[in-house]
């Protein structure tokens, strides 16, 4: 680790964290910099033009034009932060420990790299006329006039990207079909008998839904998919996934995952690099508490990690802080609220509370009686418990946590 912090003698200068990407992410390590104490400098280095933004309004009101925009509500200035936007950072000079830019290099002692993830674009139809990403607040304006004219749209994957967009494209009257290559939505996120009661959801708002779907081209007005069907599309709206925004690192000795491009951080956040950590929808952190690696691309991690990375800054040392949250999410969907809280993917048993077909009811998901994981839908109140049982690692009564009528938390042994 640095030695400015730890040393007992003071630095010959004002020592300077450098965050590197001016979402959710980089604003809160700045935030939680000045919270925690750190009174050196803090350069927030973004690379869109905007005032740091929040992205999940973006496929709600933003998009439906009931919100102009998501900005923080944060005075960079008056907390002492240097925020420069417009400015990609293209590499990282670890020996020189500083970042660089089109405008010149940055000197750090610590740097944070919270660059997100960007989204993936079907292959073949990049810079094809009206086929879009929503990722950037740019994307969703680009995307108001096509909701506002009510057209004819091609959604391509049903995963949380997809309905949420489909559901502010079916409340703005468009014609939504979205396209699924797997056999049923959020294939990636939730197991079979959970998802397939989501799936109803899209003919419930006038969306159709096709399964098992695959594209096979895009052309301007139209959709092939590989089974030879053609759909009128006046938009494409793609939503298949994002990929951590890392390819900028390439020779930076920052280790980098070659299977999804994540930043490899340990538990305390640090990269490969000394004095270099990772937050954000960019890193993969190990979690003990699940056993595995750990690519998280919710809102909360990149609100919670920060908080971590600014402690092992302000604290220094080779001591830290572990970042090891249960994950959380949630996603506004067809007139849904729906909030997960956990890691299901070890599970060995799975409750009912409430019936699926009805328009509030929760699962949860047990390992060897314990509460591991927690789906609910229009019942937050099953969350906010759920997710303190799941820290707890607390073992439930079945009998009682299947009865939707008794509060979650009267189900603990
Ligand atoms: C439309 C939408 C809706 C969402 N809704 C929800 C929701 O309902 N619930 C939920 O839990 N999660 C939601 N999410 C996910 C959540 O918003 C993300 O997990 C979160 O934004 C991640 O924050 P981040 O700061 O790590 O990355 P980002 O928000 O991607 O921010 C990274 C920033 O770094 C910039 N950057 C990239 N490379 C460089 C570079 N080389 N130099 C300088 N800057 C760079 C990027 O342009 C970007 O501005 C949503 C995401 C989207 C896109």
């Amino acid at each position: 680790m640095s030695e400015q912090s730890t040393s007992s003698q003071a630095p010959d200068r004002t020592p300077r964290v450098v965050i590197v990407g001016a979402g959710i992410a980089g604003v809160q390590t700045a935030v939680a910099l000045r919270e925690q104490g750190w009174r050196g400098a803090v350069t927030l280095l973004g690379d869109e033009p905007h005032q740091p933004y929040d992205r999940p309004p973006l496929s709600k009101a933003v998009l439906l034009g009931k919100a102009d925009g998501s900005a923080f509500d944060v005075d960079f200035a008056a907390l002492g932060i240097d925020l420069h936007l417009d400015r990609p950072v293209t590499a990282l000079s670890p020996q020189a420990r500083r970042v660089e830019t089109a405008d010149g290099p940055v000197p750090y002692d610590y740097a944070v790299l919270a660059t997100g993830a960007a989204p993936v674009m079907l292959p073949g139809s990049e810079g094809l006329p009206g086929v879009h990403l929503l990722r950037t607040l740019d994307d969703a304006e680009r995307l108001r006039p096509v909701l506002a004219a009510q057209h004819e749209i091609v959604v391509v994957g049903a995963g949380w990207i997809g309905a949420e967009f489909a559901t502010a494209a079916r409340e703005a009257g468009c014609a939504v079909t979205v396209v699924e290559a797997a056999d049923r939505p959020l294939a990636g996120a939730l197991p079979p008998e959970v998802a397939a009661h989501m799936a109803g959801w899209y003919a419930d708002a006038g969306a159709e839904l096709r399964t098992g779907a695959r594209v096979a081209s895009v052309a301007p007005g139209a959709v092939t998919l590989q089974d030879g069907t053609t759909l009128p599309a006046d938009a494409v709206v793609v939503g298949i996934g994002a990929r951590p925004a890392t390819d900028w690192l390439a020779g930076s000795g920052v280790e980098v995952s070659p299977k999804d491009g994540s930043v490899l951080a340990d538990g305390r956040l640090r990269t490969s690099v000394p004095d270099v950590y990772a937050v954000g929808d960019c890193a993969s952190f190990p979690s003990a508490r699940y056993g595995s690696r750990l690519l998280i691309h919710h809102w909360d991690n990149a609100l919670q990690g920060p908080r971590t990375v600014a402690e092992n800054i302000v604290r220094g040392g080779s001591e830290g802080l572990v970042y090891d949250p249960v994950p959380y999410f949630w996603s506004e969907q067809f007139g849904r609220f729906v909030q997960y809280a956990g890691h299901h993917v070890d599970a060995d048993e799975l409750v009912w509370r409430g019936d699926p077909a009805g328009a509030a009811w929760s699962v949860i998901w047990l390992r060897e009686g314990r509460l591991v994981a927690l789906l609910a839908v229009g019942r937050p109140r099953d969350l906010a418990q759920g997710r303190k049982l799941i820290e707890r690692g607390t073992a439930l009564d079945r009998e009682r946590a299947a009865n939707a009528s008794v509060p979650l938390k009267s189900a603990a042994l």
